[in-house]
């Protein structure tokens, strides 16, 4: 249970559905925890603020994440025959613990990396607009170091694929 996004802004998991549409945030021998107190059910003797949805009771599974995100719902059906992967629907025994079967899972799994993806995409532009500024500034200072030994505007501009005129306005306020 938990999966960790690359950037560590993400923590998803499978979660299971209780009756009342609540998600679980883990599971114990007796059933499903999820957090809150109503009376329906007995509360959780290590976590006192979580109920037990008994694992007959839950309804389904779907995606959740630290940072709000949840996936659509994958339907608990009552017989075997009735499972339809492409519908969103599933079966477990009753009788068994209610974790999300491991297709169930993989597929929630996929659908938490669809949802984490741009966020991990924006890691790599971070690392390269990093790059880009350091090698901006190392430019700046070997063309002033340039300068300083001599080096005419149109010798610069030629090394850095520019005119003369482009490098001196670039660079001259900044000698
Ligand atoms: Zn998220």
């Amino acid at each position: 249970m938990g999966w960790v996004s690359n950037d560590n802004e993400h923590e998803g998991w499978a979660a299971a559905v209780a009756p009342d549409g609540r998600l679980s945030s883990s599971s114990s021998g007796e059933g499903m925890l999820v957090e809150g107190i109503t009376g329906r059910y007995k509360p959780d003797k290590m976590l006192p603020d979580h109920e037990v949805i008994p694992d007959s009771e839950i309804i389904g599974w779907r995606g959740a994440c630290g940072c709000g995100w949840r996936g659509e719902m994958w339907e608990r059906v009552a017989y075997p025959a009735d499972a339809d992967p492409a519908h969103r629907r599933d079966y477990v025994p009753p009788h068994k613990f209610a974790d999300a079967s491991s297709r169930v899972e993989d597929a929630i799994h996929d659908e938490w990396r669809a949802h984490v993806a741009p966020s991990e995409a924006v890691l790599g532009v971070e690392a390269a607009a990093r790059e880009y500024a350091q090698a901006g500034h190392r430019l700046d200072k070997t063309v002033a170091a340039a300068k300083a030994a001599g080096a005419s505007w149109t010798d610069i501009g030629r090394a850095v694929g520019i005119s003369r005129q482009s490098a001196h306005e670039r660079w001259a306020d900044k000698q």
